[in-house]
């Protein structure tokens, strides 16, 4: 299902009800740190690195299975995701986003973090969001230093920084 953005601008109360919604058919870009975090945990980056070309940038996605298109690590018994601790920074922030610009939906409006203004938003088809029983409290503060962290890794994110890692792993 497409992202149905509505505006963050107050805490939310959350609980992932692993619908497995945002774990099938999405392209999850993974970061550098994100892909050796995850080959610390015992993950061989040949099983869940995959390559999108955008423009002149080579993005780095997490491998879906075919049968589905759910992601490797999501258990198709439990609905959990098998690498819980160390997941990709974007499944940290999903089922929000973080916008440097307004998307437009009614409501919105800036939230400055850290001498950056950003528009936040929650997806509105996670029936995790405003769940009735929560786990937790998310903050729009957390969310967006998610968002400036992911930005930042992604931007360092490139081949040559991948065949580094590759050949730490290697060693
Ligand atoms: S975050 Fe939301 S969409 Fe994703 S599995 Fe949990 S409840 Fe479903
Ligand atoms: S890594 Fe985990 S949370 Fe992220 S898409 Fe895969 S199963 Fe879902």
């Amino acid at each position: 299902m497409r992202f149905k953005p509505r505006p963050f601008t107050e805490p939310v109360p959350f609980r992932c009800e692993f619908c497995l919604d945002c774990c099938r058919g999405r392209h999850v870009y993974l970061t550098l740190r994100d892909i050796e975090r995850i080959a610390e945990a015992g993950h061989d980056p040949q099983d869940f690195v995959t390559f999108s070309v955008e423009g002149k940038r080579i993005r780095f996605v997490l491998s879906v299975r075919e049968w589905d298109l759910g992601c490797v690590f999501h258990d198709p018994e439990t609905g959990r995701c098998r690498i819980h601790d160390v997941r990709p920074l974007i499944c940290r922030i999903y089922p929000f986003m973080v916008s440097r610009k307004p998307l437009g939906v009614e409501g919105e409006g800036p939230f400055d973090h850290k001498g950056e203004r950003l528009w936040l938003y929650y997806d509105e088809n996670c029936p995790g969001v405003n769940a009735e029983n929560p786990e937790t409290v998310i903050t729009p503060g957390e969310i967006a230093g998610l968002g400036l962290e992911f930005e930042e890794e992604l931007e360092r994110t490139d081949l040559d920084g991948l065949a580094e890692l590759l050949d730490g792993t290697e060693r």
